[in-house]
């Protein structure tokens, strides 16, 4: 079976930033699963994948207007620390969802001084080229569910 929207596609993978480093992978003998044409996975991998069957290796290379996006120095911003409130436990690498003009965006704490904090809305990938190595390992259709949901459900079923 072919990928193809609508189906649940199975799949082995690594992703290598600029220098080769990993930046992720799926855990040996677990693949993660995605429902195709449902917007789950970065539109340039979903595409290079698109069409393709179970065994197939794929290889790509996807830029940033077709990964996370491009990066926003905008986003980067520094607020006072009373913004917080309690702020005792406030750490950079500490993630928080918060409402701007263009709607809700997942915030990084960047640094943490005495009176400031510096927070970034990009995506953790944002302005990355990313180097994906993706093995198919798996299709199949997807459930009525599943469809509805836009997302794939485990061999447990339904479990949100
Ligand atoms: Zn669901």
């Amino acid at each position: 079976m072919q990928v193809n929207r609508k189906r649940v596609v199975s799949i082995g993978y690594t992703l290598r930033g600029e220098d080769g480093e990993i930046i992720d992978a799926s855990e040996t003998g677990e693949p993660f699963e995605y429902l195709h044409g449902a917007s789950n996975i970065v539109p340039g991998l979903e595409s290079a994948l698109d069409g393709k069957s179970p065994g197939d290796s794929v290889k790509v290379s996807v830029s940033p207007e077709d990964g996370y996006g491009e990066h926003h120095d905008g986003l980067v911003l520094t607020v006072p620390k009373g913004r917080f409130g309690e702020s005792e436990s406030l750490e950079s690498g500490m993630r928080f969802r918060a409402e701007t003009p263009e709607g809700a965006r997942i915030f990084t704490v960047v640094e943490v001084g005495d009176d400031e904090v510096k927070i970034d809305g990009n995506h953790p990938l944002a302005g990355r080229t990313l180097h994906f190595d993706v093995e198919i390992v798996d299709v199949r259709d997807a459930t009525e569910d599943e469809i509805a949901h836009g997302h794939p459900h485990g061999p447990g079923g339904h479990d949100h």
